[in-house]
């Protein structure tokens, strides 16, 4: 089994859109404890890679040979200096950027609302520094007020946009997933 119930929603949003491919190179945003590590380090295969970032520790893998695809960085997202050592880690851009970041919930629905849709936005300014031309992206992001909107921006920058909440999320949570596909490429410019 996975180290996380979480591990299942990214294996159905991945059914659902084709998200990670044989060799790619993924970032993990809020990745502990790591059931998304594991099912992205499946994915990928031998030739891939996987960097997951988080506030918490996360623990090695006990396979080897599959921990040997997977870098684990602690910090905190929200932060520029991280932002920096990720895609120093990565090294060049990647293929695919997913996000599975949560606030520290404290039951007041608006508060913890709006802290869901700063990282997800947090999320999808790292995804604009890191991915390639064509590459994908996934954000969670709790359902409530300027969500439309974010999703529109997020629209602007692939070539198609999904919203979902696959089997494996409560019935009573209210998150989403925005899968994005087709990072396109940036647009030349007028009078170029
Ligand atoms: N996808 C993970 C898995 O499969 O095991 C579960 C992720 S859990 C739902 C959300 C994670 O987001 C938590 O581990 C939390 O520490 C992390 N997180 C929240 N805010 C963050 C931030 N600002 N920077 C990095 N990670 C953050």
């Amino acid at each position: 089994g996975y180290r996380s119930r979480a591990a299942y929603k990214l294996k159905q949003l991945d059914d659902l859109e084709n998200v990670i491919s044989g060799g790619d190179t993924v970032v993990d945003l809020g990745a502990a404890p790591g059931g998304w590590l594991e099912v992205a380090a499946e994915k990928v295969g031998p030739r891939g890679q996987v960097i997951g970032v988080d506030l918490q520790r996360i623990k090695d893998l006990e396979e080897p040979s599959v921990n040997d695809r997977i870098e684990t960085l602690r910090g905190d997202m929200t932060e520029e200096r991280t932002r920096e050592r990720v895609t120093d880690a990565a090294g060049g851009t990647v293929d695919v950027v997913v996000s599975d970041m949560a606030p520290n919930m404290t039951g007041e629905y608006s508060l913890d609302q709006a802290r869901s849709l700063h990282l997800a936005r947090q999320a999808f300014e790292t995804a604009l520094e890191l991915l390639d031309s064509g590459g994908n992206f996934v954000a969670k992001v709790f359902d409530g007020p300027d969500v439309d909107e974010f999703r529109a921006e997020v629209e602007e920058e692939f070539q198609y946009v999904r919203a979902t909440t696959p089997k494996a999320s409560r019935k009573e949570s209210s998150e989403l997933f925005l899968i994005a596909k087709g990072r396109l490429t940036a647009p030349v410019s007028e009078g170029d």
